[in-house]
């Protein structure tokens, strides 16, 4: 069960890919273009944000550079989801720092196993350290915090791989 974000301009494909996700017990926003994802994301804090690339005002380049470029948001997972499915619309998803990338029309179940695959990346970082922020900056759910201190818990490195890394909000 995780939090995702749908960026996509097609009701009816937003529809589509709600029903198959959310019937695998998954948390749903959408979001319908690229306008406002940042601050969707630092909000809502989802585990995943699925964009698609085509959509009008901020297009999903744009959002996905944006949330990229921004130290709350760059550590969430960002699969393209796009009728684009050139080399080089590949190659730039991954140069502006896209987890994966889905062709649409994808095979049945193809969606969903992308999903549970990033997500399974998510939930076990290797170091708190590869989301681009200061281990101070997590919280930790791990047996060592008791969860009382108001200060920024530093993750030990006996924590390592435990399922409950969250960006801590408002850290700046
Ligand atoms: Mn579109």
């Amino acid at each position: 069960m995780a939090r995702i974000l749908i960026v996509e301009d097609n009701a009816e494909m937003r529809m589509m890919m709600m029903a198959l996700l959310g019937t695998k017990g998954h948390e749903i926003i959408e979001a319908i273009d690229g306008t406002d994802v940042l601050r969707w994301a630092v909000e809502e804090e989802p585990d995943l944000v699925l964009m698609d690339v085509m959509m009008p005002r901020v297009d999903g380049w744009e959002a996905l550079a944006g949330l990229k470029e921004d130290h709350r948001t760059e550590h969430i997972p960002v699969i393209m989801v796009t009728a684009r499915k050139s080399m080089e619309d590949m190659e730039y998803a991954e140069e502006l720092g896209a987890s994966d990338y889905v062709a649409k029309p994808w095979s049945p179940g193809e969606l969903e196993t992308r999903v549970n695959w990033a997500l399974r990346k998510r939930a076990v970082p290797e170091y708190p350290d590869d989301f681009g922020l200061p281990a101070g900056f997590f919280e930790c759910g791990c047996p060592m915090f008791d969860g009382d201190s108001e200060e920024d818990h530093v993750v030990p490195d006996d924590c390592f791989g435990h399922q409950s890394l969250q960006p801590v909000a408002n850290a700046s």
